[in-house]
């Protein structure tokens, strides 16, 4: 696999340790070692850039501390800034926010990221964890398997899933579900928009009807964490256009560095709130920055 980040700069700073504090060139070609080694995980290239720039002028002129090696303190200064970005500020990470009853909770995101999966998952963390009524619709009018598959996973995991009528819009449905949400007296309803091969304007078009429709409380936007700059083109694309207020990444039980969590934080400023690991409907956890900061750094 990959040389990790510790074994790389330890080589760098070997001739440094007489020294008091770290120096402009030395920081320097160590720099290109972080550089290399977030690409290498998969961060994209502006953001790699930004990150090592941000870590250069944290690291530079700063004293070497007896008890580490100036390896160990880049390192240190590197992850400490990993969190940082990573982390946010945001007081929602790690769950949804839901304002009064019935709650919409918009689910978007392109065909096969995850995305009615992380539908059902949610759904049930909101009935087991929060103890929340919950009623999902999938308003994917492209394809009826879509929308069976998300009523066999309601019956799985004892979740309530709007009736389906064939020939209704998206935005029909989603209406329906409101209603039925409102009268039905449930906390949340969960939308499961359609997904495409990649973005479209009738995809936008369409989740930005719903949304302006129902007024989500949260946009969530499920991705698949192993596709890299992908990734983060589709991050920024949604955010743009509809607005997104959190990410969920999937597949990180895969063997990827994660580096697209960086990615898509730093562009746009969107906490990830949850990380999918596997297909089985317990496979969700809250997003925790140190471990995805750990895979990054190798
Ligand atoms: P959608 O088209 O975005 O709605 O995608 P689906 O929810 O149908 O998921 C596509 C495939 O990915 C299914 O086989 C899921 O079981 C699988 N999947 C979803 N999330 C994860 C995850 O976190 N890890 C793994 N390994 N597979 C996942």
């Amino acid at each position: 696999m990959f040389e990790n980040l510790s074994d790389r700069l330890g080589g760098v700073f070997d001739k440094l340790t007489k020294q008091g504090a770290l120096n402009e060139a030395d920081v320097a070609t160590a720099m290109r070692e972080v550089r290399t080694a977030l690409l290498e995980a998969d961060v994209s290239l502006t953001v790699a850039r930004d990150f090592v720039d941000a870590v250069k002028e944290k690291a530079t002129g700063q004293a070497v501390t007896k008890s580490v090696t100036p390896g160990q303190q880049v390192v240190k200064i590197v992850h400490d800034e990993l969190i940082k970005v990573l982390a946010g500020d945001d007081a929602h990470a790690g769950a949804l926010k839901i304002d009064s009853p019935p709650a919409p909770i918009l689910m978007v995101g392109l065909q096969g990221s995850g995305k009615t999966t992380t539908t059902a998952k949610l759904a049930k963390r909101l009935k087991e964890r929060e103890g929340k009524r919950v009623l999902m619709a999938s308003l994917d009018t492209q394809r009826p398997a879509a929308m069976e598959q998300l009523g066999i996973l309601g019956m799985q995991i004892g979740v309530d899933t709007l009736p389906i009528i064939p020939g209704q819009t998206a935005v029909q449905i989603a209406k329906r579900a409101k209603q039925q949400a409102t009268l039905a007296g449930y906390d949340v309803y969960m939308l499961d928009t359609a997904g495409r091969l990649s973005i479209d304007e009738t995809l936008m078009a369409e989740v930005e009807a719903v949304r302006n429709e129902t007024k989500p409380h949260e946009t969530i936007l499920v991705v698949d964490g192993l596709t890299g700059q992908d990734a983060v083109n589709t991050a920024e694309n949604f955010n743009a256009r509809v607005g997104i207020s959190g990410v969920v990444l999937t597949r990180m039980d895969g063997d990827g560095r994660g580096g697209a969590a960086l990615s898509m934080r730093a562009v746009t400023g969107k906490p990830i709130k949850f990380v999918g690991l596997g297909e089985k409907m317990d496979a969700l956890e809250e997003f925790h920055p140190e471990r995805v900061a750990g895979r990054i750094l190798g």
